[in-house]
């Protein structure tokens, strides 16, 4: 229809989409470009980054990414709840189970492979399938690979970033 698009997005403040077509004369205003019309202006809440508030367990020993974790999961309107090993979130997750797991790999006690087979053992016949996000240090070194095979969904890369996070929550939260 030799119009346009446009899309500017913000995070934590929300999205404009801007749709401009060709129309009459008469419609047109000052502010805008000679010959076209916007015809549909969406205004769309920081609600559209977090459809749900989601309870997250993460799995983490290391202290100060546990703390890295609460506050990009609170940044994004999420809960927090921490398991300091693998045997811890094997049972706060049969205790209650959580909307998705952000699993470290290296942990004391039961690592994150063993502590996912240990869950995905327990959800079998349930029909239960909890999402579990694995934590890894390294992408090089072959984690991904058994992070898969564990039975996990999918992995991050430490230090995680906002964006990746976010991106993991919507596409498994
Ligand atoms: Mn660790």
């Amino acid at each position: 229809m030799g119009g346009r698009i446009s899309v500017s997005s913000e995070v934590g403040k929300g999205s404009v989409f801007e749709v401009w077509i060709r129309a009459p004369e008469q419609l047109e205003d000052s502010f805008r470009p000679s010959g076209f019309a916007a015809v549909e202006r969406v205004q769309l809440g920081p609600a559209s980054l977090a459809p749900r508030p989601l309870r997250v367990l993460v799995a983490e020993d290391d202290d100060t990414n546990a703390i890295l974790t609460r506050a990009l999961l609170k940044k994004l309107g999420h809960t927090f709840v921490r398991a300091r090993n693998g045997a811890e979130a094997v049972s706060l997750s049969s205790e209650e189970p959580p909307d998705l797991i952000l699993m470290d790999v290296q942990m004391p006690e039961l690592d994150g492979f063993e502590a996912t087979a240990q869950i995905r053992s327990g959800e079998k016949g349930s029909g239960r399938h909890v999402p579990i996000v694995a934590l890894t240090a390294n992408a090089m070194s072959g984690d991904s690979e058994r992070c898969l095979k564990a039975g996990m969904d999918a992995y991050l890369t430490k230090p995680i970033g906002l964006d990746p996070l976010r991106d993991a929550l919507m596409r498994w939260g």
